[in-house]
């Protein structure tokens, strides 16, 4: 039996914590976003072989229990004590280390493939409940559709799809460690938002209030050690774009645009400064049995 599963990048729409439980795992208030780039698990299942192998396309990427694919396969056969083996593909078109959520990506496409392939009958909230382990981005990346996150990452309320809006994406050539930039947190400077305004504009389709509450309180972090981060967003408002942003905790940086014409224009003139752009709408991934609050 054989599977292939798309595996959506995220954005990060707003982002904040509100405070850091006990045990040091961090408290989330993110609204985010899957969009069009994605990349591609291919997953084929062995008789004859108890194995996870994992393979893939990037040279960036471990091939062993460090790849989260393999965690999530992991997770699944343990729990339901299957004994079949797994040959993973992964086609990677998202990059690496970026703020985008790729590897958050891949583990869920794992876990929607397997709950299909093994007929698990497993609801994306049990999914995503598998996830959270892996990673706190992976519940969200089950659904990949716009949601308001909370929680540790595992408390995910769809949204309603986002009004019209092209994002262009420039990837700055340096990679984030997140670790390192979390650690780098400190409460009593953070200014937190109000990510309420931010899921009302999107329930009322309203771009405009959208854009004018998209924060990202990790953004000063980043910034301060890469410093392309805040070259590059003041470019793409210079450029016209109704806002921009760091994703996670970056180095990506992304900008919204109301029509596409406006947005191809800034496409093509950050090429210039940015050797990674993208123009890409966001998605909702199809089947995902989940209610969405309109
Ligand atoms: P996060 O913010 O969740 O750390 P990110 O988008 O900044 O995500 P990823 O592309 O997910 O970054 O990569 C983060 C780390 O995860 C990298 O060090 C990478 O080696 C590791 N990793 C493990 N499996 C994968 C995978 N399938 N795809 C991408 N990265 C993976």
């Amino acid at each position: 039996m054989e599977i292939t599963e798309k595996a959506p990048a995220k954005l990060n729409l707003c982002l904040d914590t509100p405070f850091r439980h006990p045990n040091g795992s961090f408290e989330w208030e993110m609204v985010m976003t899957a969009i069009d780039l994605a990349d591609y698990v291919h997953i084929e299942t062995m008789s004859d072989d108890d194995r996870i192998t994992v393979k893939t396309d990037s040279g960036f990427l471990p091939c062993d229990q460090r790849n989260l694919t393999y965690q999530a396969a992991k997770k699944i056969k343990s729990h339901f004590g299957i004994e079949t083996g797994l040959k993973i593909s992964i086609k990677k078109n998202i990059p690496v280390a970026a703020g985008m959520g790729g590897g958050s990506a891949d583990a869920a496409a794992v876990l929607r493939a397997l709950n299909k392939l093994w007929k698990l009958g497993l609801s994306s909230k049990e999914l995503a409940q598998f996830g959270l382990s892996i990673d706190s981005d992976v519940p969200f990346c089950v659904y990949s559709q716009t949601a308001l996150v909370t929680g540790q990452g595992e408390i995910v309320t769809p949204l309603r799809e986002l009004p019209t809006m092209w994002f262009v994406i420039a990837k700055p050539p340096a990679s984030v460690s997140t670790p390192f930039i979390l650690k780098q947190i400190n409460y009593d400077n953070l200014e937190h938002l109000n990510v309420a305004q931010l899921v009302s504009g999107i329930k009322d389709q309203d771009f405009k209030l959208i854009t004018s509450n998209m924060q990202n309180v990790l953004e000063p972090i980043s910034a301060a050690r890469y410093p392309e981060i805040t070259r590059i967003k003041h470019k793409m408002l210079q450029f016209g774009t109704s806002a921009a942003l760091m994703s996670g905790t970056g180095p990506t940086v992304y900008g919204v645009c109301q029509n596409y014409s406006r947005a191809a224009r800034v496409y093509n003139s950050l090429r210039g400064f940015c050797e990674e752009v993208y123009l890409v709408k966001s998605i909702t991934l199809k089947g995902s049995n989940v209610h969405t609050i309109k």
